[in-house]
């Protein structure tokens, strides 16, 4: 069997191990050094990352622009009611961040995970310990789309943070029965709709009770996750927060 012919994980697994090939060069700018532990983006790179500070929704974590000291809840918090609790992330989506988080989940790009993990860990892990959350619960893809893509970046991510946070990862508790479909031309109603029905809890497993983390690499609207947390909230969870990655940074803001 050749090399190029094992499963492509396993190979990626092999090649970032052996650092066969790409040598230390940052994968963004190609102009800087960058190692395979730092998921090989440089110092310079990294300087352009803009991470999530207040003011921000205390709800969505949308980022505000003006000097708030109090806790704010945005326009949308305040007609949509989400089946969790808070949403934070580490960075905004934008530049270097989304490049990113798009070439690792589109481009197989997974040479980016420790980058993308450790932005992650470092912004949730202090939050998240001691403060009584029970297991993490990555947002699903479809098993198609798995079956295409070879991984789920948000399930990577979660292992991560579990390890790092010493928090259960489960996999199990929630399907994606549906793809998703192309959005763009629905209204936001509709869209929150389509999404809702796109996943199911599983039954049979209990988590009555549960404080649950779910994780995701870039929030948007907060329609997916928010679909995730509603089926969570029906198995009996008690708490729902999110973290993810990277947040959307939305028109008139930060
Ligand atoms: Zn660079
Ligand atoms: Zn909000």
């Amino acid at each position: 069997m050749s090399f190029y012919s094992l499963w492509p994980a396993a190979r990626t697994a092999i090649e970032s191990t052996l650092g066969l090939v790409y040598p230390n060069v940052c994968q963004l700018c190609q102009d800087e050094e960058a190692t395979a532990a730092e998921g090989y983006v440089g110092s310079n790179c990294r300087r352009q990352l803009r991470y999530l500070q207040p003011p921000y929704c205390h709800r969505c974590g949308l980022p505000f622009r003006g000097a708030i000291t109090q806790a704010f809840e945005c326009a949308n918090c305040q007609e949509v009611d989400f089946a969790f609790e808070s949403v934070r992330a580490a960075v905004l989506a934008e530049g270097v961040a989304l490049e990113v988080i798009h070439r690792f989940k589109y481009q197989q790009a997974r040479w980016f995970e420790p980058f993308l993990s450790d932005l992650l860990v470092a912004a949730a892990k202090p939050v998240l310990t001691g403060a009584g959350w029970d297991l993490l619960v990555p947002v699903p893809l479809h098993p198609v789309k798995q079956r295409h893509r070879e991984f789920n970046q948000a399930e990577r991510l979660a292992r991560h943070l579990g390890k790092a946070a010493q928090l259960p990862v489960r996999t199990d508790l929630v399907r994606r029965i549906e793809p998703t479909l192309t959005q763009t031309r629905l209204s936001r109603a509709a869209r929150a709709a389509n999404v809702r029905r796109a996943f199911r809890g599983v039954t049979g497993k209990p988590i009555e009770g549960a404080a649950v983390v779910i994780v995701d690499d870039v929030l948007t609207t907060g329609a997916t996750t928010d679909a995730v947390a509603r089926q969570l909230r029906r198995m009996g969870a008690a708490r729902v927060c999110v973290w993810a990655v990277a947040r959307a940074v939305l028109d008139g803001v930060a």
